[in-house]
């Protein structure tokens, strides 16, 4: 075997993952379908990333955040939620949590970027690109990928960060349940007229939701829910049209709107595996939990995830034991399923509250929200959720 671990999928978790191995000294295949240029210079697909405090320490740990220039991070100061057409919001400040930013704001290509040049002076790193794994197995010793073109690597482990549809988790016969929500979520940047003060706005309205996140200058990342066949006309609309409907809906917070990307579609699938390992094979990132965007948790637990799975083989080798034992995956999926099971359900029991439009949901969100202001220790363990703050 000439690898020790082989990675599958290098996306953001799966990038993560390897450059928190590469100081190991173990030999690392990562096999990325994608072209090695998409991932030198992954092209713009509308996803803006909030990332909480301890994402933003993970980052700075594996020196990722310090290739990311200054100018592509924006703070979020302060976020509402808004309830249909009524003015009250429950408001989060940073200064409730005494730090200067509640969260981060950066551009999902951008951490990508990062993350593949976190990795280039690792000699023990290779990076095969433009390798489709199709097949894989493992046994009591080793596990085995076979690629499209036929080639075959072996390893004693395989970690699979091959998104939420990850077919190799299949493969593996982990079983996962998914929650299809019939709606699709549409994302684009703005110019917005007013400033947007540093300020992340979740619009609860009842046809759709509409959040529009701050970033740097004058620019907003726009976050639309609605329901899928409603997608295609929305798509469709003239960038002038497109923008007199979001000022609309922003009721004017922003003055005059201008579109500034094309605007990205992506279907609303939530996944959780039922396990995030079996023997000598374990999945992180999307393909453990594929989070509903709603809370902006999905690659923040990835993230998290990817590192804990790290730090549990990183703690097996420096006290002599088998790095991709059954006892070192278990213990990772065990912290892992903990750490994301309550954020999962709830983001998930929020997301049917606010896409029903019944008279006893519209009292359920006026309530929660005002609980939400009122009951110090609700606050604080939402804000606690998610910033982050204290894992940090
Ligand atoms: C609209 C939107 C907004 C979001 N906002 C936030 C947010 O604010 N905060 C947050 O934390 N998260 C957010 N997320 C979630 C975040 O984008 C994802 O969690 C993250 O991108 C998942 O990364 P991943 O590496 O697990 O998977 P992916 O990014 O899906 O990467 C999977 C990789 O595997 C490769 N691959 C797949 N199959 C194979 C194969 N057979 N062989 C080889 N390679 C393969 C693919 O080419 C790809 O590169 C958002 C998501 C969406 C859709």
């Amino acid at each position: 075997m000439n690898h020790d671990i082989i990675v599958i999928g290098a996306g953001p978790a799966g990038l993560s993952f390897t450059r928190d191995m590469a100081e190991t000294g173990l030999n690392v295949a990562l096999v990325e379908k994608q072209a090695e240029e998409i991932l030198a210079e992954p092209p713009y697909d509308g996803r803006e990333i909030a990332l909480t405090h301890l994402s933003h320490k993970i980052m700075n740990g594996l020196g990722i955040w310090n290739l990311i220039p200054d100018e592509h991070i924006s703070l979020i100061k302060t976020a509402k939620v808004l309830n249909g057409k009524s003015p009250y919001a429950l408001s989060f400040d940073h200064e409730e949590v005494g730090e200067e930013t509640l969260g981060f704001m950066i551009s999902n290509h951008r951490i990508r970027k990062a993350a593949y040049e976190s990795l280039k002076s690792f000699s023990n790193i290779q990076i095969l690109t433009k390798k489709t794994v199709s097949k894989l197995g493992t046994d009591n010793e080793k596990g085995w990928v076979e690629l499209a073109d036929g080639e075959r690597l072996e390893a004693p482990l395989i970690i699979s960060a091959d998104s939420r549809f990850s077919a190799t988790r299949r493969m593996m016969g982990i079983s996962t349940s998914m929650l299809d929500f019939g709606r699709t979520c549409i994302v684009c940047t703005m110019e917005a007229e007013l400033p947007h003060k540093d300020t992340a706005y979740e619009c609860f309205h009842y046809d759709r939701t509409l959040a529009v996140l701050p970033m740097s200058k004058n620019q907003v990342s726009i976050v639309i829910t609605l329901k899928s066949e409603e997608s295609a006309a929305v798509l469709e609309m003239s960038a002038t049209a497109f923008a007199a409907d979001i000022e609309r809906r922003a009721e004017g917070r922003f003055g005059a709107m201008k579109l500034s990307s094309e605007l990205f579609p992506y279907p609303l699938v939530a996944t959780f595996a039922k396990t995030f390992y079996t023997n000598k094979f374990a999945i992180i990132g999307d393909a453990a939990v594929g989070m509903h965007p709603v809370t902006a948790h999905g690659f923040n637990l990835g993230l998290r995830g990817a590192h804990t799975l790290a730090n549990e083989m990183k703690t097996a080798l420096q006290t002599g034991c088998d790095f991709s034992s059954r006892t070192v995956l278990e213990r990772y999926s065990r912290k892992h399923r903990r750490a994301s099971l309550p954020l999962y359900h709830g983001t998930n029991a929020l997301v049917r509250l606010y896409t029903k439009d019944t008279p006893s949901a519209k009292f359920a969100r006026r309530t929660l929200l005002r609980l939400g202001n009122r009951i110090g220790p609700a606050k604080r363990l939402i804000m606690n959720q998610l910033t982050e703050i204290k894992a940090a």
